[in-house]
């Protein structure tokens, strides 16, 4: 009889370990589970301006500039500096993409800054359903520019949700371009 109780009692401890464990796993998985969702991050849609910088908690529409806020997770690209674009581009696999209008990058609009040799233009307007015309460089590094860096961020995220990995952003646009790198300038 005693035997048989005592058998009970470790059954019963051993039972209550079993409890106190399970209920820890699920514990730390719920800890980590709503941790990870404090950790996401939003910013704005990448349009050149201060407030890209900005990291929200949760999503919505960025104050400043009114477009939506995206998972910072999805923005890719990263930005360089004109100097920078110069010796990148003595890499002949870059793909050189200027998102201005037909017109700035010939120069028989606005300011004629120049464009970049090989630049394949395509306006940012119609970059989303012409999208397709690059589908043959989608592993290649884009190099993406305009004349200010406002519509480039934009491009080059545009680019990134569409499956484009190697995106790079030219920081300050042709306006920027350094008077002392003139081997790849058209003007
Ligand atoms: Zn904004």
């Amino acid at each position: 009889m005693q035997g048989s109780l005592l058998a009970l009692c470790y059954q019963t401890s051993q039972m209550k370990r079993t409890i106190f464990i399970i209920s820890l796993i699920l514990l730390s998985g719920l800890i980590t589970v709503s941790f990870t969702k404090l950790q996401q991050e939003f910013v704005c849609t990448p349009c050149g301006s201060d407030c890209d910088k900005k990291v929200h908690s949760k999503g919505g529409v960025c104050e400043a500039c009114n477009m939506a806020l995206v998972e910072k997770q999805t923005v890719k690209f990263k930005s360089i500096t004109p100097k920078q674009v110069c010796d990148l581009l003595n890499d002949t696999s870059v793909v050189v993409l200027d998102v201005r209008t037909p017109g700035e990058y010939n120069g028989s609009s606005g300011t004629n800054y120049g464009h970049l040799k090989r630049a394949i233009n395509i306006p940012i307007q119609e970059l989303e359903k012409r999208i397709n015309e690059l589908n043959g460089v989608k592993d290649k590094q884009i190099l993406v520019y305009c004349s200010h860096s406002r519509r480039s961020p934009r491009a080059s995220y545009m680019l990134n949700t569409h499956g484009f990995s190697n995106v790079t952003n030219m920081s300050g646009g042709m306006s920027q371009w350094d008077a002392a790198c003139t081997k790849w300038l058209v003007k």
